[in-house]
């Protein structure tokens, strides 16, 4: 069977945190707002429970943390959420990136037809924001600058602390996307100067369908979010609706677990990365984005001559790999992220990106390279003398 090298769209489920989930699931299936029984009680408890785990992974109080269903969900709360205080105070302004996902830009872009006026810096080529350039867009009136901590579809690291950094002074809400950094990425995420961090529970080994809005205080003072749905006040009034236990039981789990095991699993996604950069070797591989700021576990990568769908069907056998987010793979157009890198478009077009995690095993990685080269040119000789060399064993 094909190696999952898509970890980027979602990871598989630790073990640890299927149990944890399948309790809730089972018989402590009680609803976190009854209060009247030990069903209730124990519920209420896994909840605060993983409200602890979560937060020990930010360096945030239990009292910050807000399950929502996912990051698309928390991105939305953070960016909608701040627009009535905006538009009170006079503060119409915002400042984000034109590498973020889908789940920012669009939020930005309702906004944007709601009398606030958007500013989105545009990468370096190797497709990292200039913290610099984030200061220059940044005004009086600015209410939230939000930048992502890694891309999705690159694995670049953004340099989150260096902008926390240069808006020390500047009372604009600082908003992360952690999607891809967060159980991974430890320290960027401890910065007190991020007011609003979204945690997705599917991308760090917990299950789909949760996630979280990290609401940090500053001075004391939470930032003002209005909530987008109205309901029964769970959450702090910012996420009513009956708790999903089994699913936030899940994400603590997870969350203890990668703050215990970070190191490890980063030292493993490493060396996962330096076997697939020498096996790939033969293939004369282009990197989409600076190799020297990516995480361990995300790569991008144009193999010359080669169309990403025509090599994502060659390889099916061997290993399971995208052409970027899986969030926009159904869509024709190429992907936002690299155009806004100014790749030029024959290396858009056959971008592939590989991503593993601590428990990937190494595909044939053999096999990869003869699909690859029973659909390359024949003018591309270098990469079959390579594999004759016998420098693509397997690992
Ligand atoms: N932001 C980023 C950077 C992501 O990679 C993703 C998942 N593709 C999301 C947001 C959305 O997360 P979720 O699936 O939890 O809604």
């Amino acid at each position: 069977m094909a190696v999952y090298l898509d970890c980027a769209a979602t990871a598989p489920v630790d073990p640890r945190v299927q149990r944890e989930v399948m309790t809730y699931l089972g018989a402590e299936f009680g609803n976190a707002g009854s209060r009247h029984h030990g069903f209730g009680s124990r519920a209420r408890s896994a909840v605060e429970k993983a409200r602890v785990q979560v937060a020990a992974v930010v360096g945030a109080t239990r009292g910050e943390i807000v399950f929502t269903s996912g990051a698309t969900e928390s991105n939305n709360l953070a960016l909608l959420g701040l627009a009535e205080h905006g538009a009170r105070t006079g503060r119409t302004h915002l400042v984000s990136t034109r590498i973020e996902h889908k789940s920012v830009l669009e939020p930005l872009q309702a906004l944007s037809g709601r009398g606030f006026e958007v500013t989105l810096v545009s990468p370096e080529r190797g497709g990292w924001v200039d913290p610099r350039s984030i200061l220059e867009a940044v005004r009086q009136d600015t209410l939230l600058v939000s930048v992502m901590q890694v891309n999705n579809e690159t694995g670049v690291i953004q340099p989150v602390p260096e902008i926390a950094r240069l808006l020390q002074n500047h009372p604009a809400y600082l908003h992360v996307d952690a999607a891809q950094g967060f159980g991974k990425e430890i320290a960027p995420l401890r910065d007190r100067r991020i007011d609003l961090i979204s945690i997705s529970g599917h991308k760090v080994y917990a299950p789909k369908g949760i996630g979280v809005l990290v609401t940090r205080r500053r001075s004391g003072q939470r930032p003002p979010l209005t909530p987008l749905m109205h309901g029964g006040g769970q959450e702090l009034g910012l996420r009513p609706g009956t708790l999903p236990v089994p699913l936030i039981a899940g994400l603590g789990k997870a969350s203890e677990l990668a703050l215990a095991e970070y190191r490890e699993r980063n030292a493993a996604c490493r060396r996962f990365k330096e076997i697939l950069l020498r096996k790939l070797q033969p293939l004369n591989p282009v990197f989409n984005g600076d190799l020297d700021r990516t995480v361990p576990q995300i790569i991008n990568l144009t193999l010359p001559g080669i169309g990403s769908e025509e090599a994502i069907e060659a390889v099916s056998q061997v290993a399971a790999i995208s052409n970027g987010s899986a969030c926009t793979s159904t869509s024709e157009s190429c992907s936002h992220v690299l155009s806004a890198q100014r790749l030029d478009e024959d290396r858009m077009e056959g971008a592939l990106r590989l991503s593993w995690c601590h428990l990937s095993r190494q595909p044939d990685w053999n096999g990869f390279i003869r699909a690859i080269e029973a659909i390359s040119e024949p003018e591309h000789p270098d990469r079959l003398t390579a594999l004759e060399l016998g420098q693509a064993g397997p690992a």
